[in-house]
């Protein structure tokens, strides 16, 4: 496995990337519950990107809000569309402050960055101010996803690798890569090491809406798939260690 990133770099060499961008969806955050935050699992995260940034590496996070309220939901349940995905949005920034809390309690210094200006609680979204946050060694937390309805937070989370510069988006999830079906409810699923963009759209697999998809297509950004609770952790997933699925041009 080691040997999809190998080719950038090597355990011994360090990390492949100089700037990551790190997506987790808010329900990474829930750990055992069923709803909103779990601190022991949000500090567990937190302990990661620290490690990661360790290793010399500048970190973009952004984190979802399916946690706490999803738009979809509240569209379904007759709440108007474009208003619940601002709650979703606001769902973000909690989350944000969250993990701003916890990485900064282990002495890692963060901005909490909006797409919604809300300047008692964060900083608004300024792209070249974003850039040396990066530079100073602080990670950037990117909150309020895109700052418009009718997108998911993995859409912001592209969008905001690539003006980033990002050398790659980081995808945290509950399974350790991209299967062609739920390996949870399949047995059989079958895993890739390697997948393309136009596959993952192709056959609808489950890494990303097919916005962001297209999006990282467009801009030549590999997405890497791996599991949250990774043995080697983030820091090693970066250096080529573990498992993952690297998505990238076919
Ligand atoms: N959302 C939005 N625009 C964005 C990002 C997020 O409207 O650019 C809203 C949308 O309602 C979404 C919610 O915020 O359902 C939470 O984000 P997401 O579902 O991406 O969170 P995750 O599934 O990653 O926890």
């Amino acid at each position: 496995m080691a040997d999809v990133l190998a080719e950038k770099a090597s355990p011994a060499a360090g990390p492949a990337y100089k700037r990551v961008l790190l997506k987790i969806s808010g329900e990474a955050l829930m750990g055992p519950q069923q709803f909103g935050l779990h601190p022991p699992t949000v500090e567990r995260i937190a302990g990661q990107v620290v490690a990661l940034h360790d290793l010399g590496v500048e970190i973009c996070l952004v984190i979802g809000g399916g946690n706490v309220f999803r738009g979809l939901q509240g569209s379904a349940q007759g709440m108007e569309r474009t208003t619940a995905d601002y709650m979703g949005m606001l769902a973000t920034v909690m989350n944000a402050l969250a993990m701003q809390s916890a990485v900064e309690t282990l002495g890692l210094p963060t901005r909490v960055i909006s797409a919604i200006p809300m300047d008692e609680v964060c900083e608004p979204y300024i792209r070249r101010r974003a850039v040396r946050h990066l530079e100073k060694g602080r990670v950037c937390i990117f909150a309020a996803g895109t700052g418009n309805p009718y997108f998911t937070t993995d859409t912001a989370a592209t969008l905001r690798a690539s003006e980033m510069s990002c050398d790659a988006i980081f995808k945290g999830t509950q399974v350790d890569g991209v299967y062609d079906s739920d390996p949870k409810k399949n047995p059989d699923a079958k895993r890739y090491d390697r997948v393309s963009y136009d596959i993952v759209l192709q056959k609808n697999l489950k890494v990303m809406d097919a916005s962001a998809i297209a999006l990282a297509r467009d801009n030549g950004l590999p997405i890497i798939v791996f599991s949250l609770d990774e043995p080697c952790g983030l820091a090693g997933i970066v250096k080529g260690e573990g498992r993952f699925t690297i998505v990238e041009p076919g």
